[in-house]
């Protein structure tokens, strides 16, 4: 069903303020006002950005911020994008972080908690989507994590 996916945004931004307060983080959500309906199915899109969001926080020192953004690109797409200002993820991690169970430095994540599936479950969503999901990091800057939906639904 189409779904206002900026609503979706300031939602999930709600959904985790007092985490937020409590972490001192803060949160943005930026999404230019004309962004059409997204065919998606919202309890699903929810399961990914509460991961990518949870992500967010438990990888964010305090005084940091997120930015959720949702935005049209080119092709028919929109994409939505969590970007934050924690540890960052080191390159050699990046292209196997998508992989269940696969968490950088063991000792780093044991404590934080979780088990390792977040995105890549994420990641099946947003393929049975018609999406794809991107991640750009850099250790002790940040880490974003996009992903594309498709406006318009194969065979509709
Ligand atoms: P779960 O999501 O199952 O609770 P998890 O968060 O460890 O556990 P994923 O969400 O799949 O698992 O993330 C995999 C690993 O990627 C994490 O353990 C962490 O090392 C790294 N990671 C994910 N998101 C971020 C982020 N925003 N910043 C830094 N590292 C991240
Ligand atoms: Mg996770």
């Amino acid at each position: 069903e189409p779904t206002d996916i900026a609503a979706m945004l300031e939602e999930v931004a709600d959904r985790f303020s007092f985490q937020l307060q409590q972490r001192r983080i803060s949160i943005q959500v930026y999404a230019p006002k004309p962004l059409p309906p997204v065919p998606l199915d919202p309890d699903q899109i929810d399961q990914v950005l509460d991961n990518l969001v949870s992500n967010a926080i438990k990888y964010t020192p305090e005084d940091g911020t997120i930015t959720l953004e949702a935005t049209q690109v080119e092709g028919g797409q929109v994409e939505v994008a969590v970007q934050d200002t924690g540890v960052g993820i080191p390159k050699k991690d990046l292209q196997h972080i998508f992989e269940r169970f696969y968490r950088v430095d063991k000792a780093r994540s044991r404590n934080m908690g979780g088990t390792g599936l977040g995105l890549s479950i994420a990641r099946e969503i947003v393929k049975a989507h018609n999406g794809f999901i991107y991640i750009e990091s850099e250790v002790n800057k940040g880490t974003r994590v996009s992903f594309t939906l498709p406006l318009e639904v194969e065979g509709e």
